[in-house]
């Protein structure tokens, strides 16, 4: 059981795809992880993320573990453990550079698709997860999903996350860097429309267990 899960930041899809993962009893991958972890990398190892050869020279090479467990899922590169590092705000605001990056792409969708197929060799199945699952990585997955939200849910969400608290402050301050941050992703990826084949579940209105309740009828169905 493949399972492709798409979705813009905010609309639960980390949550969700973990929960989906769990409950099918299959493996989880996070591709946003691996972005991330690349941006870890260069920016610890003085790599300029505007050298396009040099990222994606350390795509290539960057020696990458990470854990499937959706309980506990980490990311670890050349033996150390930074599944805490790679959501710090200084990631955060400078992945798109690295994803932007059109040398990158097709090197981490080549390590996403043999993550993939290792993970279901080991657990029978994989929920993975990110911005072009379901159009570039897996088109040809059993079950394709866009998970979508309104802005304003979406931005609630984060703002919870990153500030504790949905005040009207804490909610802009997340609105500048979640907006931005999908403006610039969606030159590269198509993930705010579904793409032919692609059902999207809208959870504006559903709470974390409704949306994978959700989740998991497309996938039953
Ligand atoms: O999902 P998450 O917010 O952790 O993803 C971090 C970043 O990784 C995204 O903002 C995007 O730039 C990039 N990404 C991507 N393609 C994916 C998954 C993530 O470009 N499949």
């Amino acid at each position: 059981m493949i399972v492709a899960i798409d979705g813009p930041s905010g609309s639960g899809k980390s949550s969700v795809s973990r929960a989906v993962a769990t409950a099918l009893g299959v493996g989880f991958l996070d591709t946003g992880a691996m972005y991330r972890a690349l941006t870890w990398w260069c920016l610890d190892s003085g790599i300029d993320l505007d050298d396009r050869d040099a990222v994606a020279q350390a795509a290539t090479r960057m020696p990458l573990e990470q854990g499937y467990d959706p309980d506990a899922p980490t990311v670890a590169v050349a033996g150390r453990d930074i599944t805490a590092e790679i959501r710090t705000t200084e990631v955060s605001t400078r992945v798109s550079a690295v994803a932007t990056n059109v040398l990158v792409r097709p090197v981490l969708q080549q390590r996403q698709r043999e993550a993939m197929a290792a993970i279901a060799a080991e657990t029978g199945g994989v929920v993975a997860e990110g911005r072009d699952i379901t159009t570039v990585v897996a088109p040809d997955a059993d079950v394709r999903i866009l998970l979508t939200a309104s802005e304003e849910a979406r931005l609630r969400r984060r703002s919870a996350e990153l500030h504790g608290t949905t005040d009207d402050a804490a909610v802009e301050a997340t609105r500048d860097q979640i907006v931005r941050r999908d403006r610039e992703d969606s030159t590269v990826s198509q993930f705010t429309v579904a793409a032919d084949g692609v059902v999207t579940v809208d959870t504006s209105d559903l709470d974390f267990d409704g949306s994978v309740a959700a989740v998991l009828a497309v996938v039953r169905r």
